[in-house]
């Protein structure tokens, strides 16, 4: 090992030296005690590190205390943040989904900072269930007999199936064995609730005779996934929801949908192409349902579980349940915003996910033309600020072929300077980082989903481009 102690790293003070001098008193009134030492013993590893280096500059006490403070600044900002998603696309995983009501807002905020009757029979005075809250919203909007809510629908298409596959198999058409952002494929999630994979037919094409002939006695049911976040086109053959439920039912197999984004109304009545219902599924003869609380369905991150009273039973009394079950802040926000889809006609106005899907092309070009001449002055002459059409998406797997005509801002270099990915970062680094994509050679605001349009345009002297 190389002795690389020299005078310049023994030269550095101590802890306590650091913690006595003056020039630290303000940051110890300013942070604490334990706060200030972690930092200095970070910085001071960092510091000797670095005097290890050849040529490294001697230790300046100063600029040592100023990288200090700006440890201690940056290292108790909060992490996670409100930010501007003018990605156009509306429910971006990445940027959390689905925007929710202030209705729910204002009830987590209750149950947070107060008891809840969370598992607790306000009628009988003993022990409730949890999933009751939501549950009788859910048959209501569903026409489900029995509904299970988790922590999202990965864990419910794993609770189905662990619960009614295990050690057998399951099959599902080769065209559906899909892989959804984040590494979610069905047949790891298969394998990991103990359940064989059976594929049927084909890629592009499976008939009701190829499930037909799968089956065999170690079936344990017939599943269909909804091919979320792609098509397929052309030549193709996929087998009606009614047609497979009635052949599982023959088998005395259950026929299980995975739905993923499961809309709880008719989109097209709001001018979204129609994605299927929970309601029109189980209608078609599915026996369990799963779909998100954070997708279309525009509530937080949850599974939910719908489907026959027996197989519900049992998915519900599954040990696993335990580990997947949803939180009481999750579940008081399911509840507000269940609760906001028994009113259809207010629908559009209380739920943020459906009106921003809604928002019409013209007024989102009403708001580009006020914002524009903000962004244009900040960002000062070397660059050009221009109204732009441009396309949203749903997101989140929904409809992945359909957009929405939508309206925003198209920055250009105006010159041959000008780094889009510089431009980029500089709005990232917004005190509510902004978030836009660039494409064609131009960093584009779709500005469908902006909402405190003021303090877009306030912040914006903050740029520093
Ligand atoms: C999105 C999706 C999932 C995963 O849902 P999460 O709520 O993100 O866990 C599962 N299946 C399908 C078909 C999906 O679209």
């Amino acid at each position: 090992m190389v002795n690389t102690d020299t005078a310049a790293r023994r030269a550095l003070p101590s802890v306590d030296r650091l913690l006595g001098s003056p020039a630290v008193a303000a940051l110890l009134a300013a942070w604490g005690r334990s706060r200030v030492t972690t930092i200095l013993r970070l910085a001071l590893e960092a510091e000797r590190e670095r005097l290890a280096q050849p040529d490294a500059g001697a230790y300046d006490e100063t600029r040592f205390l100023q990288r200090c403070a700006a440890m201690l600044e940056r290292g108790s900002a909060p992490s996670l943040k409100p930010v501007f998603n003018l990605t156009g696309t509306v429910l971006h995983t990445n940027l959390g989904r689905a925007v929710m009501p202030e209705s729910a807002a204002k009830a987590v905020y209750a149950a947070m900072t107060r008891p809840v009757n969370l598992e607790f029979d306000l009628d009988g005075g003993a022990r409730g269930e949890r999933d009751s809250h939501v549950e009788r919203w859910l048959r209501e909007l569903t026409g489900g007999e029995k509904a299970v809510a988790v922590n999202n629908n990965a864990a419910a298409v794993y609770l189905v199936l662990n619960t009614l596959g295990l050690k057998r198999e399951v099959l599902v058409s080769r065209g559906e064995l899909i892989e959804i952002g984040g590494a979610f494929r069905i047949p790891d999630i298969m394998s990991r609730a103990g359940v064989k994979l059976v594929e049927v037919g084909t890629t592009n094409r499976t008939h009701l005779k190829d499930f037909a002939e799968a089956i065999t006695p170690r079936t344990a049911a017939i599943m269909k996934v909804h091919t979320s976040n792609y098509v397929v086109q052309g030549f193709t053959a996929t087998v009606p929801e009614s047609e497979l439920a009635k052949l599982a039912h023959e088998h005395n197999l259950p026929f299980l949908v995975d739905l993923g984004s499961g809309s709880l109304i008719n989109l097209e009545d709001y001018g979204i192409p129609h994605e299927r219902t929970p309601r029109e599924t189980l209608a078609d003869g599915a026996d369990v349902v799963t779909f998100s609380g954070d997708k279309l369905l525009g509530g937080p991150q949850a599974g939910l579980i719908v489907g026959k009273k027996d197989l519900m039973a049992r998915i519900a009394k599954n040990p696993m349940k335990r580990s997947l079950r949803l939180d009481k802040m999750t579940l008081t926000a399911l509840d507000a915003v269940l609760r906001l889809y028994l009113h259809p006609e207010k629908l559009r106005g209380e739920l943020p996910a459906l009106r921003l899907l809604t928002r019409e092309r013209d007024e989102i070009a009403a708001q580009a033309a006020r914002v524009q001449p903000a962004m244009a002055a900040a960002l000062g002459e070397q660059w050009t600020v221009q109204i732009a059409d441009c396309k949203s998406q749903i997101g989140s797997g929904a409809l992945p072929v359909d957009s929405m005509p939508s309206c925003g801002l198209a920055i250009t270099p105006a010159g041959k300077k000008g780094n889009l990915n510089k431009l980029a970062a500089a709005l990232r680094a917004l005190p509510v980082p902004v978030i836009g994509h660039i494409r064609d050679g131009a960093l584009v605001l779709d500005l469908r989903c902006l909402d405190h349009e003021d303090e877009f345009v306030s912040q914006l002297k903050n740029l520093k481009t």
